[in-house]
């Protein structure tokens, strides 16, 4: 048996198309999401999967799920943090529940699911976590304020806990990748930044990133041996400029 993956936001996006290729490698899964149909969905058909209705936000939950899947699989050896949201606006008019939202999911449900698997990787002296970061974790777009604070967090503290846990062989990594095809625009309530949006999109001639490739990226960077950390990908359309 292969060792376990815990994939979160697997219910839509990324996260979907991360569990169709490990699946397809025979990797047992946990895959954790809000949504339960979605998961269902994500999940049918597959085999050695858990799923779990988990809000990254609450650490309790967020274990619990963990440690179910662990007593069936055997210890995490790879955490995908990928679990996200973006709702643009700007900082004049935007409400601030959306800047908490964001700040919550993309940061504090990383840290969350960090230090669940963390110390137990660190004692084997093995594992993955790996951080879906975003190109707006390292350069800034308009409209995009809180969501930039968000993911330049992701990227800090994804290299803070490289430095940290080196010593210990586990691997951080992280994948920024640029527009992509998701589920990501659709809880966006600012009509004036999905038109922006809209409009930057249509720059690349409407071909945004296919989440099928962000996955083939992660599981390339996974299948590197232990001792090798690809340790940050920036993965966006050709077309992109930013
Ligand atoms: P989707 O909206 O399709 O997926 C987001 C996933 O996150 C869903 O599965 C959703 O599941 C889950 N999620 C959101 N909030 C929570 C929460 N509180 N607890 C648990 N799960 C949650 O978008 P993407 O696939 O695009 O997003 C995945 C990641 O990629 C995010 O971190 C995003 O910031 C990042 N990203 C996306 C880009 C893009 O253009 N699409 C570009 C760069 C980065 P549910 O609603 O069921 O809880």
């Amino acid at each position: 048996m292969k060792k376990l993956v815990v994939i979160t936001g697997a219910s839509s996006g990324f996260g979907a198309e991360i569990a169709k290729i490990f699946n397809a490698d025979g990797f047992p899964m946990l895959l954790l999401g809000r949504r339960t149909e979605k998961l269902e969905k994500v999940a049918a058909g597959m085999d050695n999967v858990m799923i779990d209705s988990v809000d990254v936000t609450d650490y309790d939950q967020f274990e619990k799920a963990i440690r179910k899947a662990e007593v069936k699989y055997g210890k995490t050896d790879l955490l995908v943090n990928n679990a996200g949201v973006m709702l643009l606006g700007n900082v004049q008019n935007q409400n601030p529940k959306e800047w908490q939202t964001m700040l919550d999911t993309n940061v504090m449900g990383v840290l969350n699911g960090t230090q669940i698997v963390l110390n137990d990787m660190r004692e084997r002296e093995h594992g993955t976590i790996l951080n879906m970061s975003s190109i707006a974790g390292r350069k800034t777009f308009v409209n995009h304020a809180a969501y930039v604070a968000s993911k330049f967090g992701v990227h800090g503290l994804s290299e803070t806990l490289r430095e940290e846990n080196s010593v210990k062989n586990v691997r951080i990594m992280m994948v920024a990748p640029g527009a992509a095809e998701t589920e990501l625009l659709t809880h966006v309530t600012s009509k004036s930044a999905l038109k922006d949006y809209a409009a930057w999109e249509e720059t690349m001639g409407g071909v945004v990133l296919d989440p099928k490739h962000v996955a083939e990226t992660v599981k390339f960077m996974y299948d590197m041996p232990q001792e090798v950390n690809i340790r940050e990908v920036d993965i966006a359309a050709t077309r992109q400029d930013s």
